[in-house]
């Protein structure tokens, strides 16, 4: 049999796909990478598994789903999380990283990898004739050009949503007169920065941000905006007081230098190791970049703020999986064609890479002579592949405790997710020990 996988895309699902596989030296592996040939407009490093607007994996904490999802991926040997972890950067209860040290993290753990040849260059059609040899695509919601008109062809034509990312500023521009340092309670590591608004600055800041200019994006429909990742400038426009309930909601803090609660709050969280960056926490935006610069600079302590990165609208890509895909994320007609990543419909960063473990453990199945094996459904890995291919209307999904069955009522909302999340911890441990046999 020829052992030959071809994975296009060194996203955070294609980089998995990769790592799993490589543990069988037979297997001939071949990832293709567009950048630095092409680069998507979120796209800026020639590094693979780049963090495109949010530095951090989400909470860590087990009584939360992303903190299961991570706790699991990590009994699955994740290389997205071993380098997480490796370029961690303190921020409370999230897993945040230095997005350069962290895809430098990858990159160089792949190029490592005796039987990886990597291959910079932008695929555009696949040649599906040879059965023995396997296609994997994993190139994420950004996917366009040629393939993503191929592709199109062979799913029966593309889903879409919108979603937004945050401007980073400096941290030599923030003035430290006006923001201090603390996380919300007093829980956590005291990492964040904070801006404090008064009532009649946060109005002034409210009515710029409504009357301001933004980006038209062809084919823009509100109704398409991706609900965890709405534009500040949308959510600002359902009513005034939505931002002090939303991203600038003022709880759990006080302003050491004058004792008081500010009226609402707009939370900085450090971008790299060296703390020289910071994004502007819940502020993605598709204002026009002249309107972002005069926006920031209203908030209190941010009169000078330096963008280093402005904020960006993009189209999100992904295909019909209940329709296209089988159980295993393999084309229903072209046996030898996997997807894996945010283009299955999956949504965010480690629910992606999540998806490109599933398809290397399984590709690596088939090609040592095993069956493959769907995840249990009572994990939260195996219960986010069970929604994106049996959906009835497929939507963006991340992980979340609504997906789990539940066998009993436990009414109290702590007690349940305590025990969804004991449980997926403890199938899928017995899981990687008896039918993986990691
Ligand atoms: C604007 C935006 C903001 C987002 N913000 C967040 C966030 O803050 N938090 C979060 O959890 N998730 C976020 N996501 C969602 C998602 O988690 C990321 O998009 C994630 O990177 C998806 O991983 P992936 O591996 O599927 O794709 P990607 O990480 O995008 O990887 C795809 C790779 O394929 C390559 N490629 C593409 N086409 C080709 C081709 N034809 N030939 C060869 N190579 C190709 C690309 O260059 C890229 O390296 C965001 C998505 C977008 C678009």
């Amino acid at each position: 049999m020829n052992l030959e996988v071809n994975i296009i895309g060194a996203g955070l699902a294609g980089v998995e796909v990769a790592w799993q596989l490589s543990k069988y030296n037979n297997i001939e592996i071949k990832l293709f990478e567009q950048k630095p040939v092409k680069f998507s407009p979120v796209h800026s490093s020639e590094n693979f598994a780049e963090l495109v607007c949010s530095n951090s994996l989400k909470s860590e904490k087990l009584e939360n789903a992303e903190g299961v999802l991570k706790a699991e991926m990590e009994m699955l040997d994740s290389l997205v999380i071993k380098c997480a972890k490796k370029t961690r950067i303190p921020a409370g209860k999230a897993l945040a990283v230095d997005r350069k040290l962290f895809s430098e993290c990858i990159t160089n753990k792949i190029k490592l990898l005796p039987n990886v040849e990597i291959i910079r260059k932008e695929i555009t059609e696949i040649d599906l004739s040879n059965p023995s040899k396997i296609w994997v695509i994993a190139t994420g919601p950004t996917t366009d050009g040629k393939l993503a008109e191929w592709l199109s062809k062979i799913t029966n034509g593309f889903l879409n949503f919108f979603d937004a990312v945050s401007p980073i500023i400096s941290a030599e521009s923030i003035n430290y007169d006006i923001c201090f340092f603390g996380d919300r309670y007093g829980v956590g590591t005291g990492d964040y920065i904070n801006c404090p608004l008064t009532k009649k600055e946060y109005e002034r800041f409210y009515n710029a941000l409504i009357s301001s200019q933004i980006v038209k994006i062809e084919g823009f429909d509100r109704k398409l905006l991706f609900e965890r990742c709405q534009p500040i400038e949308e959510i600002a426009k359902t009513g005034i007081d939505s931002l002090r309930y939303g991203p600038m909601k003022p709880v759990g803090i006080t302003d050491p230098k004058s004792g008081k609660k500010p009226y609402a709050v707009v939370q900085l969280r450090k971008e790299n190791e060296e703390g020289t960056m910071y994004n502007i926490v819940g502020f993605q935006t598709r204002l026009k970049w002249k309107e972002q610069s005069r926006i920031i600079k209203m908030i209190p302590g941010l009169e000078n703020a330096e963008i280093l990165r402005y904020g960006v609208m993009h189209r999100n890509t992904y295909i019909d999986s209940p329709h296209v895909l089988d159980k295993f994320l393999r084309h229903k007609k072209y046996k030898n064609l996997f997807f894996a990543g945010q283009i299955t419909g999956v949504e965010g960063y480690a629910e992606s890479a999540a998806t490109g473990i599933y398809v290397g453990i399984n590709i690596r199945r088939i090609l040592t002579g095993e069956k493959m094996l769907p995840f249990p459904k009572k994990t939260m890995i195996g219960a986010l592949l069970d929604y994106i291919t049996s959906a009835k209307e497929l939507k963006p999904m991340y992980a979340n405790f609504g997906l789990l069955p539940l066998e009993k009522i436990i009414k109290n909302k702590n007690d349940r997710r305590k025990y969804l999340s004991n449980r997926c911890l403890e199938i899928m441990r017995n899981f990687v020990k008896n039918e993986l046999c990691i």
